[in-house]
């Protein structure tokens, strides 16, 4: 099954991820995740694109497009993938086609969370993660155990540098104009799964699950 996943920044996407992934045995491939992986590994790729996420904009197509290409060809996406933040852009998706097309292969489905921006501003801006091993946590909604600490490794939970009211905004902004238009991209070609996470996520989950069924994928 090869899946992409679609929807605001915030909007419950990495959630809706770890779900998919183990139900389904897919590779999550999620840019955002290998940029901050570099970030913190100091290499010159994640210096690169640490000014363009700390600005909320988008790092350029021509690194992103070589960094998923590479990652297309490690063992564990022959069983399958779900790209996450991942294409942003209809020269990306252009990309992607022509990426795929040289092993024949193609997308499957491609999954629409949907969730309402001022939610995905109250929901952000609450957001921790951990450093350490990438469990994401909410202090209002889903906070963890012991304040402050990942339940999963114990290491201090931290906010993203980019999950701030104003980066939440800007990137918002640069949602609407660069990655809303991939929808109508995909509806065109009847790839569209829709979830709504609105209310619930388990709500949503379950609704992209039965989509992907009446679509003979499971
Ligand atoms: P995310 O974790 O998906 O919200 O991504 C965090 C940031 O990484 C984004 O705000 C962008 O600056 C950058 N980023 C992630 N994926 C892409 C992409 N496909 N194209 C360009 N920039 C990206």
């Amino acid at each position: 099954m090869r899946l992409i996943i679609l929807g605001a920044p915030g909007s419950g996407k990495g959630t809706a991820c770890a779900v998919l992934k183990d139900t389904y045995g897919l590779a999550h491939i999620s840019t955002g995740d290998i940029f901050r992986e570099n970030i913190k590994n100091g290499t010159p790729l994640g210096q690169e694109a640490k000014t363009y996420i700390d600005a909320g904009a988008l790092v350029p197509d021509s690194v992103t497009i070589r960094m998923v290409e590479d990652r297309l060809t490690k063992d564990d996406c022959s069983k399958g993938f779900i790209l996450d933040g991942f294409p942003r852009t209809i020269a990306q998706a252009e990309a992607l086609d022509e990426i795929l097309s040289k092993k024949d292969e193609a997308i499957d489905a491609v999954i629409s969370v949907v969730t309402d921006d001022e939610l995905i501003m109250d929901r952000v801006t609450t957001r921790r993660v951990c450093p350490s091993c990438g469990a994401s946590y909410n202090v209002k909604y889903m906070p963890p155990k012991v304040e402050g600490k990942c339940d999963a490794c114990g290491a201090d939970i931290i906010q993203r540098s980019d999950d701030t009211a104003e980066t939440v905004q800007k990137r918002l902004d640069t949602y609407y104009e660069n990655t809303k238009p991939l929808i109508d991209f995909y509806a065109g070609r009847g790839l569209i799964v829709e979830g709504n996470n609105n209310v619930d996520p388990d709500q949503c989950i379950s609704e992209i699950k039965s989509g992907l069924e009446a679509r003979g994928l499971n």
